[in-house]
C-alpha cells in the first residue's frame, strides 16, 4: 500500500480508479477524513482531559468523494459495523457479568460462580482483543497521515491510483479500459467558447499581440 498527497485540486478531479485495489472504479463514497499532529499524543503523559481539549483543537477535517471499485465501496462500512457490534457484545457479556455478581450470594450455587468467574475473564480478555482488532482494522484502511488547509495526504492507498493521479499530474492519458479513456476525452474535447479560452492560461496567439502591442505603447 502506498501514500498519496492530494491538493484541494486533485480532490475535483480524481481519476477513476478504485482506491484499494487500483481497478476501474464505478463509484464515489464521500468520506470525511479527520487528522491532529501526532506531537498531541505526548499529551497523554500529562493526562487523558488535556489530551482529548488539544486534539479537539488541533484536529482538522477534509471530505474526499473516494472512487471505489464494487468490491471495495464499502470499505469503511464494513469496518464500522464490526468494530460497533463486536463491542456490543462484549458490553453485554460484561453487563450479564455485572449483574450476576450483584445477586446476593446465597442465591447462586458453586458452578454459577465458576461460570460468572470464566465470563468476567472472557470479558476482559475480549476488550483486548478488541482494541487490538481496533487498532488493526485502522491500520488496513485508508486513513488520512496528514490534512493541512491545502491538501491531504492519504495512506493505504493503491499504488495504481498513485500512479493515475501523478499521471493527471503530467497531462497523460490513464491506461485503463476504452469507456474510461472515452468519458476522459469527451471532457478534454468538449468545443470550447473563445471566452473560455481567454479565461485559461493557455497560450493564446491573439493575446501575445496584445500584449506586444501594449508593450509597444
Ligand atoms: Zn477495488
Amino acid at each position: 500500500m502506498a501514500n498519496v498527497r492530494l491538493s484541494d485540486y486533485d480532490l475535483d478531479t480524481l481519476p477513476d480508479v478504485c482506491m484499494k485495489c487500483g481497478a476501474t472504479a464505478t463509484v464515489r463514497k464521500s468520506k470525511m477524513f479527520s487528522w491532529h499532529p501526532p506531537w498531541v499524543f505526548v499529551l497523554l503523559l500529562i493526562g487523558l482531559l488535556p489530551f482529548i481539549i488539544v486534539a479537539l483543537i488541533m484536529t482538522k477535517r477534509k471530505t474526499v468523494e473516494v472512487p471505489f471499485c464494487e468490491a471495495h465501496k464499502n470499505h469503511w462500512l464494513w469496518r464500522t459495523l464490526v468494530i460497533v457490534l463486536s463491542f456490543v457484545g462484549i458490553a453485554v457479556v460484561g453487563i450479564v457479568v455485572y449483574s450476576a455478581m450483584m445477586e446476593p450470594a446465597g442465591r447462586r450455587g458453586g458452578a454459577g460462580d465458576e461460570l460468572i468467574g470464566l465470563l468476567c475473564m472472557a470479558s476482559v480478555l475480549g476488550l483486548i482483543v478488541w482494541i487490538i482488532l481496533v487498532a488493526v482494522l485502522q491500520m488496513t484502511a485508508i486513513r488520512a497521515s496528514e490534512i493541512t488547509d491545502r491538501g491531504i495526504r492519504l495512506s493505504g492507498v493503491a499504488p495504481e491510483f498513485v500512479s493515475a493521479v501523478e499521471q493527471d499530474h503530467f497531462g497523460g492519458r490513464f491506461d485503463l479500459d476504452r469507456g474510461v479513456r472515452e468519458h476522459w476525452r469527451a471532457g478534454r474535447e468538449r468545443p470550447r467558447s473563445e471566452e473560455q479560452r481567454y479565461q485559461e492560461d493557455e497560450p493564446d496567439p491573439r493575446r501575445k499581440e496584445d500584449g506586444f502591442q501594449e508593450g509597444n505603447q
